[in-house]
């Protein structure tokens, strides 16, 4: 028989999921998740783990609380270890104790992953620290769901009023009037401050700040629902000087990013900071060539290199791991100046402990030719290790120049086959505000996954652009580009899209 892990999943922000959470639903057979835990969490599980959804929306229940007990313990008994997914703490308001009690009269053993609480959460997220010296000694938490036609409450409300605690309300947003009703009641400052916040920490997250005399109906006015955690307490008067993450530019903002897998990383994490929700759909793969005998040539003739001119991330990495394969390394490079097209790829070289010799100041492969003749690359031999199918200008220019080049392709980029349901869906769900493309050719392989109508249909969606080549190549789509930065950079194309959206 195996164990059951009762765990908190946090209140949503993906981020705010423990590390034991999260290596225990990467091991768990099952995994056993509630409407509120954030189904993101569900791509860690492995790929035979049988998953598991037993909602529990609002007090409809997929499955009723016995059957989710009972679920578990059959699972258990059966040999599986079961990662039980709650919102926010098991054990706050998430029925945990009910269920590990259960576990304990069936002979299961089990264990308790604490989690980030919504009620602690959502008001951090809004600016709203539940204590705080100049105003409260205390905080509780309490249950805004009781039938407010019931006779004796379970909550003594006089000694909340009579309180200066800080209350956090969960699932109080129905029996609101009843709730700030009840405190006016028992003798609380009818002007005392009162926050909302709903989906808190979530890219959606929504809060107002009102009085307990006016909250119900400025909540109903503004139409607050479920799930929100209610704030009663002179801390919520911090609430516009601390709150920051709603004023994250991007916030709830849907980007798509079409960049390969490999090198998303940098625009999905920028715009994520943000606050952006992104859709990683990577439009190329990058690969490795299926025959290496020219590079491993190329490189072994490296003595009789002036300049190497790297043009990408990739051609960099692809380039050493030749070396590593002809059993060189960075020496062999020591007679040759080297160039790199951007800050990514000198970055990357200088990982390599090459400090590139050249970086032009804008990075397109015009202004790398300018800058290279100015340091006499004339009757010079140059290569330029790049991917397979690459643009000419750069090596056509230099030669033109009266450069010796020769261009070495070390890896190649392809049309990688994405199912474009995903983002057809969001973008006629409204949920997308932009796409970016960062190359010509994930423009290109975008189109050819995606119809064109699907995009013309809304004319609302950016279209961001790296540079003015990429810009290009989306007007043979007959479409223009919104947002084009003006340094071509990823940190410059994020920057501008937090202007623009
Ligand atoms: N165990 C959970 C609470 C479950 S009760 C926890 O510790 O957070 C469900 C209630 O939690 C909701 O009605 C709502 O009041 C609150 N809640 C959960 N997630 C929330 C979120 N992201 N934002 C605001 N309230 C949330």
């Amino acid at each position: 028989m195996s164990t059951v892990y009762l765990i908190g999943a946090g209140p949503g922000d993906p981020g705010l999921l423990t590390i034991r959470a999260k290596e225990l639903i990467e091991t768990c057979d099952v995994v056993v998740y509630d409407y509120l835990a954030n189904k993101e969490f569900l791509k860690y599980a492995r790929a035979d783990a049988e998953i598991i959804y037993v909602g529990k929306k609002g007090g409809d229940h997929t499955l009723p609380q016995d059957q989710i007990n009972q679920l578990i313990i059959d699972k258990a008994k059966a040999g599986k270890s079961v990662a039980r997914l709650k919102g926010g703490d098991p054990y706050v308001f998430g029925r945990g104790g009910e269920e590990a009690e259960e576990l304990v009269a069936a002979g299961v053993a089990f264990e308790v992953v604490p989690g980030v609480t919504a009620g602690v959460a959502a008001p951090a997220y809004a600016g709203i620290p539940v204590t705080h010296r100049d105003f409260t000694t205390s905080v509780c938490f309490i249950t805004g769901h009781e039938d407010p036609t019931k006779e004796e409450s379970g909550n003594n409300w006089e000694v909340y009023a009579k309180s200066n605690s800080t209350l956090v309300f969960y699932m109080g947003v129905k029996n609101l009037p009843m709730i700030a009703g009840n405190l006016i009641k028992g003798g609380r400052d009818k002007n005392t401050p009162v926050a909302l916040v709903r989906w808190g920490t979530r890219a959606n997250q929504q809060s107002m700040v009102s009085t307990l005399e006016h909250v119900a109906a400025e909540a109903e006015k503004r139409q607050f629902a479920a799930p929100s955690i209610i704030i009663v307490g002179g801390v919520c008067s911090l609430h516009d000087k601390l709150a920051w993450f709603e004023k994250k530019p991007l916030l709830g903002k849907g980007v798509v990013v079409t960049r390969a897998r490999e090198q998303a990383s940098e625009l999905t994490n920028v715009l994520k900071h943000m606050g952006a929700r992104v859709y990683e759909f990577p439009t190329i793969s990058v690969e490795p060539l299926d025959d290496y005998a020219e590079v491993e040539q190329a490189i072994l003739g490296l003595g009789a290199v002036d300049w190497l001119v790297f043009t990408s991330v990739n051609g960099v990495k692809h380039f050493w791991n030749q070396l590593g394969e002809t059993g060189l390394d960075t020496r062999a490079l020591g007679g040759c100046s080297v160039a790199a097209i951007g800050p990514a790829t000198a970055d990357e070289l200088k990982k390599r402990g090459v400090t590139p010799d050249f970086i032009p100041a804008k990075y397109v492969a015009e202004d790398v030719v300018a800058g290279l003749l100015a340091l006499g690359v004339a009757g010079k031999n140059v290569l330029i290790p790049r991917a397979k199918a690459a643009r000419e200008v750069l090596p056509e220019q230099l030669a033109k120049a009266g450069a010796h080049v020769r261009v070495l392709p070390v890896y190649e980029t392809k049309l990688s086959q994405q199912d474009p349901t995903e983002i057809v869906d969001a973008l006629a769900t409204g949920k997308i505000q932009a796409i970016t493309f960062a190359s010509s050719s994930t423009v290109d392989n975008f189109f050819d996954l995606v119809p064109l109508e699907a995009l013309r249909m809304y004319p609302g969606v950016k279209l961001a652009c790296i540079g003015p080549v990429t810009a290009k190549t989306l007007t043979r789509y007959g479409f223009r580009a919104h947002i084009q930065p003006e340094d071509y950079t990823i940190p410059a194309l994020a920057e501008a899209l937090g202007k623009e959206l």
